[in-house]
């Protein structure tokens, strides 16, 4: 009975009248995880790859009579644009107090600098699991500012006292209030909140089934939403498109609870057990386990204390639960949590992915084509194929024989979406990369 959620992969209005374009002489990674192909050619033309694969015959292009444009690419490496499944461009709460002493106007502001930092750092499509409404992702899509296309969840839900339910035991909230109430305790509450997220444009659900790290109130081991509310909201959005469903989960109960109420990926995952590793393979779930924020413990000065001790222990239990899970070949969609961590060093995660035991070509497949099946976008980006959108970035390094260089923005030199270039620091394709309204 489930219909399956397509959404559109969008291109930004900004990249109109991308140009045709064929690049030659770099190695191509493809994001398929194949060998790369050295002295490659990709034709890009209409916002979209025409060919791509060994060097053709002398001036050979898919339409005969045309000539696009040649850009020599020589001695670099070509990746599909990377996707980042799990961000907040809304949040920010590295210093909680300023966060809070924000106006609606300010954080919209810095939602689209995040957004644009993102997608200079190579990330040219994002999964939006909180805090986030619909006014951003169509300002991008109408090209008002330069940004990764967004999935959004807008609001993640938890029952009364859990994750998203930042209220202080004093009554006071210690985050700025989300676009939708995010508070689910009865079936009815689910009903509703679903239907509200569905008419607001969700293009997916955030349930929160365990508790966190940031939150004041709960734990990674407490259970949040339960199993059977979430079978509830995977039946409600069955009713509609099949939004698929993203499940907050940190601790080992709520982590199977999740995979077994229906969801598609399991966020964290910190605590995963062996069942859960089982559970996990047998219903093909994601795991999008955000190694740039587990990894990182924040400086105790600017987080409450609850906040830091809880990070230290699930900082030590993700490094080795996760690494379990990825070695066992769960499916892994790399995502960053970015505004838990800093924004616009996305590819950090590529970085952590391979910390953890995956090889440089595993991680560039789990932050690119695995992530666009776990968006279900995967017939348009996620890697370079004929017809697919030419979102592609290029850098001048290997990432295969050492992809640190990945994690600094600086080093990701020239950055397509759709066709059309966004970043060219080196100039290397001899024309002005496209601006939005903002510049
Ligand atoms: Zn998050």
């Amino acid at each position: 009975m489930t219909t399956t959620y397509v959404p559109t992969a969008y291109v930004p209005t900004t990249n109109n009248g991308s140009e045709h374009i064929v690049l030659h002489g770099a190695t191509l990674i493809d994001g398929n995880g194949g060998d790369p192909v050295r002295n490659a050619e990709i034709e890009i033309k209409d916002g979209r790859i025409v060919y791509v694969g060994a060097k053709r015959a002398e001036g050979a292009t898919s339409a005969p009579g045309e000539n696009p444009r040649l850009v020599d690419l020589g001695g670099k490496t070509v990746m599909p644009g990377f996707i980042d499944s799990h961000v907040h461009f809304g949040l920010s709460i590295e210093n909680q107090e300023a966060n809070l002493a924000r106006f609606g106007s300010e954080r919209i502001v810095r939602s689209a600098v995040n957004a644009r930092n993102t997608l200079m750092a190579g990330v040219t499509t994002v999964r939006d699991l909180g805090g986030t409404d619909r006014g951003v992702r169509d300002s991008i899509q109408q090209g008002l500012f330069l940004g990764p296309r967004i999935h959004l969840a807008i609001t993640p839900l938890s029952p009364t006292g859990g994750h998203t339910d930042f209220t202080m035991p004093n009554g006071m909230s210690t985050m700025p209030a989300m676009p939708i109430d995010p508070i689910i305790d009865t079936d009815d509450d689910v009903r509703r909140t679903i239907r509200t997220l569905v008419r607001s444009g969700a293009d997916v659900i955030k349930v929160c089934t365990t508790g966190g790290v940031s939150s004041p109130s709960d734990t990674p081991d407490d259970i949040g939403v339960p199993e059977e509310h979430v079978r509830l909201i995977v039946a409600e959005t069955a009713k509609r498109s099949g939004q698929p469903v993203a499940a907050h989960a940190q601790g080992a109960e709520g982590i199977k609870a999740a995979i077994r109420g229906g969801v598609r990926s399991v966020e964290h995952g910190y605590g995963i057990d062996d069942e859960g590793i089982d559970l996990m393979l047998e219903h093909g779930t994601f795991l999008v386990p955000t190694l740039s924020s587990a990894l990182r413990v924040p400086d105790p000065k600017n987080v409450p204390g609850y906040l830091y001790e809880k990070k230290v222990k699930w900082s030590a239990i993700a490094r080795e639960r996760v690494a379990v899970a990825m070695e066992a070949g769960v499916r892994v969609a790399l995502g960053t949590d970015a505004g838990v961590c800093p924004h616009g060093v996305n590819l950090r995660e590529e970085v952590h992915a391979v910390e953890l035991g995956f090889s440089p070509m595993q991680a560039i497949v789990a932050g690119t084509k695995n992530a666009a099946e776990l968006l279900r976008l995967d017939a348009e980006v996620g890697t370079l194929e004929e017809g697919k959108l030419a979102d592609l970035v290029v850098v001048d390094f290997d990432p295969l024989a050492d992809i640190k260089p990945l994690a600094e923005p600086d080093n990701v030199k020239a950055v397509l979406q759709g066709g059309s270039l966004v970043k060219d620091s080196e100039g290397w394709f001899g024309v002005t990369p496209v601006r939005s309204a903002l510049g």
